[in-house]
């Protein structure tokens, strides 16, 4: 819990924007976390799920007595439960699967990282800094399973909250109906099979970014199911990668580099580039993106017909496009170097196939972006602009400008072409999609990024004491997470905690980090862990060192 800014203690200009952004007319008493901004990340989800639950009762629009309806127990969900029962309120947490966060639970092809998505226009840190369900970088499914363990212990039934939350899984909604009820508004929740609605005063919707587009009948492989793509690497297969958003950028880097790892890689390039003081790189690209993201948002804002928005939208990715080919010109050469050692032999090993102009779109992040214009520069990826399609007899490709569909015979294809929207079902009227995603693509990124929130953690949740000290509790809470932070970066080490503090234990003395480990890429261990200090030497850390 930080200090706020007076903006913020008086519940200025950015809660407006914050309510603004997850408001809907036609739905009056229900507030959207996403799903159409911009910034799609689990940082970023969570960001806004405190921002709202803050700007809500800065307005005083939290209920007395409640509870407060919070739909889909994702990492969303989860922190917008924290923050209400933070603020005192009663709360009742729906969710359609068995289990809170169970989508990302088996995804241990995937590291995950804090800032990555967002630099260099935000630094690098590799804890977040959240008052609850705090994490670092590491597997997918080792910190959703620490988050886990934070739920069942603080909030969910373990966490003995029977009087101010209840827990409803395996329980899907399927419909809300806004409407006046005396002298209030109320929500009614339409539950699958059946069952009896329920009536709220406030509804927060987290269902997140829901299923992936698919090109056939039948559902696409989700982003997060482990999928064996760097095994399938090896040999001589080929690939035809759908979709350049991160999810399809990703997976083409994963089969062209012999040294993805995950995607220590790419986190082990961006650190080297924002060490390296004299690079140019990071102001270019921080310039590029703003300049496009401008073009870009004026542009979605005409009344055309997306078809006919096409030639506006590519001429703002020439100048994009320029910058990351002059950006790969200019990049250090010890991370040149590391790049091209690790590309495979073979060349148009994948295909990246997509309708835009050029691959660097504003949506996917640029380390991204960077690491494929390189890869596309040395000959490994070939951009093919046009649309893969799926028929009874397989898969095509027809080149953008022609009718004619070429068959991908000899080609494997991995199909990432973003998620539908987790709404499907709930926003039923064409206007009221139309405006929600207008006024988020224009608001909900702008966020304001570092630990100046005041979210209060509920009763019963460790926290930092005064003056920023931690207690024991809040020490060992935040142990599973450090652990899996440091064992993901070099496994060598572990951490030890005890009531002053983490510490460094050196497991093994094998003098290198293990393959496909962050720190033999160049990651360097956190000399601070959620707030927490340890000594070089491995010692117990003071708390009185940190003062
Ligand atoms: C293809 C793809 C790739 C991504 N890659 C990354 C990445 O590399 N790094 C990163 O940080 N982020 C990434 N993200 C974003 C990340 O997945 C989300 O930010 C994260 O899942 C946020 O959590 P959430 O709670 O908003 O949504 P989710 O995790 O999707 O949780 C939503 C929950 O709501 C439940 N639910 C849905 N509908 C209903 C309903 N009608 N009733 C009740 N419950 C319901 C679901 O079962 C689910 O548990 C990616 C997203 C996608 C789509």
């Amino acid at each position: 819990v930080v200090e706020l800014s007076e903006a913020r203690k008086q519940g200025g200009a950015y809660h407006d924007q914050v309510i603004e952004a997850a408001f809907l007319h036609s739905k009056l008493g229900c507030y959207f976390i996403g799903p159409y901004a911009r910034r799609v990340s689990f940082a970023s989800q969570q960001f806004r799920s405190l921002d709202l639950v803050e700007a809500l009762a800065m307005k005083n629009k939290l209920p007395d007595p409640g509870p407060v309806a919070v739909l889909g127990g994702g990492l969303a969900g989860l922190t917008a439960v924290a923050a209400l029962l933070g603020r005192g309120c009663k709360v009742d947490l729906y969710e359609a699967a068995r289990d809170v966060l169970t989508r990302q639970r088996e995804a241990a092809h995937r590291l995950v990282h804090p800032t990555i998505s967002r630099w260099p226009m935000e630094e690098l840190s590799l804890t977040t800094c959240f008052p609850f369900y705090d994490w670092g970088v590491g597997p997918c499914h080792r910190i959703m399973e620490n988050l886990a363990l934070e739920w069942r212990r603080y909030f969910g039934p373990a966490g003995n909250r029977d009087e101010d939350l209840r827990i409803i899984t395996d329980t899907k909604v399927v419909g809300l109906i806004s409407h006046p009820s005396g002298d209030r508004h109320v929500v009614s929740l339409e539950l699958e099979q059946g069952a009896a609605a329920r009536h709220y005063e406030l509804v927060i919707v987290t269902t997140g970014y829901g299923a992936e587009h698919s090109l056939g009948a039948g559902r696409a492989t989700s982003y997060w199911t482990p999928d064996q793509l760097e095994e399938k690497r090896l040999g001589n297969t080929k690939f035809a990668v759908g979709g350049c958003g991160d999810g399809g950028l990703i997976d083409a880097l994963r089969l062209v580099h012999n040294e993805f790892a995950g995607g220590w890689l790419a986190f082990a390039v961006a650190e080297r580039i924002a060490a390296a003081a004299d690079s140019r790189v990071p102001a270019m690209l921080v310039q590029a993106e703003h300049d496009a993201m401008m073009m870009w948002k004026s542009i979605s804002c005409m009344a055309k017909k997306p078809a006919e928005l096409k030639p506006d939208r590519h001429r703002m990715l020439e100048p994009l496009h320029r910058a990351y080919a002059a950006a790969v010109a200019q990049l250090p050469p010890d991370v040149t170097k590391m790049l091209d050692d690790s590309l495979v032999d073979m060349p148009g090993k994948v295909w990246l196939v997509a309708p835009e102009a050029k691959v660097t779109v504003p949506l996917s992040a640029p380390i991204h972006k960077l690491m494929i214009v390189h890869a596309i520069e040395r000959g490994k990826v070939e951009w093919k602009r046009g649309e893969l399609k799926k028929k009874a007899k397989g898969y095509f490709y027809r080149p953008e400008g022609s009718d004619a569909d070429e068959p991908l015979r000899d080609r494997e294809v991995v199909q990432r072409h973003g998620a539908v929207s987790g709404l499907e079902g709930l926003l039923d009227d064409e206007q009221g999609v139309a405006s929600l995603r207008l006024r988020q693509f224009m608001l909900a990124d702008r966020i304001e990024v570092g630990p100046t929130r005041q979210a209060e953690p509920p009763l019963g949740y460790p926290r930092q004491a005064v003056e920023r000290r931690p207690t024991a509790e809040f020490i060992s809470s935040r142990h599973p997470a450090a652990v899996a932070t440091v064992e993901a970066i070099d496994p060598r080490f572990t951490i030890d905690a005890d009531e002053r503090g983490f510490s460094y234990v050196l497991l093994s003395d094998e003098p290198d980090p293990p393959p496909g480990s962050g720190r033999r890429f160049g990651v360097a261990l956190p000399s601070r862990l959620f707030g927490m200090v340890h000594t070089r030497h491995g010692e117990l850390s003071s708390f009185d060192a940190l003062a």
